[in-house]
């Protein structure tokens, strides 16, 4: 995990058995179609124009052990292709462009309003669903974040790499003028620093039984 969100939300996901439909895809996916169309991704009023043209479709899991929703492009499927390298680096230019944010924030919640899900991504409970019954605002130190990037990607020679490109990518999020990345108010903070992946996903357990109205039999996770 790096702040843990997607980690942490895809165990919550399973555990409560909804599905987990994790946004960053939907900007990764935009990316992917701006750059395969060979579109300039700094010209921002023909990247908005492309997405507006295209057609994003989010579907169930191909996988039967997977719980995290998959984003079609014109009928394609842009799983595989979200965490190349071009995508990685060019997704927070997309991300910022303020006509693909309106976008992909309509979809997002036209998809939420389908049924409980857990719904994981930076501008959540500000933008996307400002009444979402909980929400959650998992954090940690840049330094482990880089940490656990680099684990993930049995990157160890390259950690400082990785921990310069975590810290652009965050910074530009955080800069950015269109959906900043800010805690809700109402928000439940997280910070996963000095936590186990198991520790977060407890934490956060909690916190959804302390949170939801109605009761909601929160599983073990254990097969
Ligand atoms: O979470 P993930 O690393 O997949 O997100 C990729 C990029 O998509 C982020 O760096 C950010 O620029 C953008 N993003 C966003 N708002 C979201 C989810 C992702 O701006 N809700």
């Amino acid at each position: 995990m790096a702040s843990g969100k997607t980690a942490v939300g895809r165990e919550l996901a399973r555990r409560l058995g909804w599905q987990l439909f994790d946004t960053g895809i939907m900007y990764r996916a935009a990316t992917w179609q701006a750059q395969r169309r060979g579109v300039h991704l700094d010209e921002h009023e023909s990247v908005a124009e492309l997405i507006r043209k295209s057609r994003f479709q989010l579907r169930p899991p191909a996988e039967a052990d997977s719980v995290e929703l998959e984003v079609y492009v014109d009928g394609e499927n842009a799983t595989p292709h979200l965490r190349n390298p071009e995508v990685e680096s060019g997704v927070p230019t997309v991300a910022a462009i303020a006509g693909v944010r309106a976008l992909m924030v309509q979809i997002q919640q036209n998809q939420a309003a389908q049924g409980c899900m857990i719904v994981v991504g930076r501008d959540i409970g500000t933008v996307v669903l400002p009444d979402a019954p909980v929400k959650i605002f998992l954090d940690a130190s840049a330094e482990v974040r880089a940490q656990r990037r680099a684990k993930e990607r049995n990157q160890d020679a390259d950690r400082a790499s990785v921990l310069a490109a975590t810290n652009r990518r965050d910074e530009l999020d955080q800069r950015r003028a269109a959906s900043p990345l800010v805690a809700a108010q109402d928000a439940v903070e997280l910070d996963t620093s000095d936590l186990s992946l198991e520790q977060a996903i407890e934490q956060a357990v909690q916190i959804i039984r302390a949170r939801l109205p109605a009761p909601v039999s929160v599983g073990s996770g254990e097969a």
